[in-house]
């Protein structure tokens, strides 16, 4: 595996003290949303939806910064290629959480590269009339979302390339290669 990596792109130093900062930023926000201390007051009210699979790992190390009482409800979304305007490119693929009536919604996703992926499960999700609805994102690749979306977190904004690692596959491969890194030619 590593041996296929071309380049570093973030190294696991500044991803754990990014995770860190954005674990900090959510828990005030959502603590101050869920009225106080974020433990009893909030008891099932807060959902993190991480998409699957590539925000596995993030969302593992998230949740360990977030000091508030949370339940997860993981949804899978299949992506197919090519560029529908409506969003047609994106499905989801696993049963969506019961009841989100009233509760605070965070969706986590590993990459905002086109942004339908987003796009969709929010628009599907606030139909269930969430108190509130968020969205949290590793990476994102300015300038290439093709829908009008704008995450509340963002851990960093990356060059339009191709990366691996740190839950992100090629090929369902190098998720567990802890940094975010670019392939070289050849493992492609
Ligand atoms: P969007 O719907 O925003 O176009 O795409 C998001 C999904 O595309 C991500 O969840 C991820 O699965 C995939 N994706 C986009 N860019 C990359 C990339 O650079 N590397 C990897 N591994 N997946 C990517
Ligand atoms: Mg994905």
């Amino acid at each position: 595996m590593v041996r296929d990596i071309e380049k570093i792109l973030i190294d696991t130093g500044r991803i754990a003290e990014r995770v860190r900062e954005l674990g900090r930023r959510i828990s005030d926000d959502l603590a101050r949303d869920l009225g106080g201390d974020g433990t009893d007051a909030s008891h099932g009210k807060l959902v993190l939806i991480p998409i699957l699979t590539g925000s596995m790992v993030f969302v593992a190390d998230l949740i360990r910064h977030l000091p508030l009482k949370l339940s997860l409800e993981l949804v899978g979304v299949s992506s197919y290629p090519g560029k529908s305007v409506e969003s047609k490119g994106v499905s989801i693929r696993s049963e969506l959480p019961g009841n989100l009536q009233g509760k605070h919604i965070l969706i986590v996703d590993d990459i905002l590269d086109s942004g339908h992926t987003l796009d969709v499960l929010t628009r599907v999700i606030r139909e269930r009339r969430p108190a509130s609805l968020r969205t949290c994102v590793f990476l994102r690749k300015p300038g290439k979302a093709s829908v009008d979306i704008t995450p509340d977190y963002v851990g960093f904004d990356i060059p339009d390339e191709f990366v691996v690692g740190y839950g992100l596959d090629y090929d369902g491969y190098y998720r567990n290669f802890p940094a975010v890194a670019t392939l070289r030619p050849e493992a492609r």
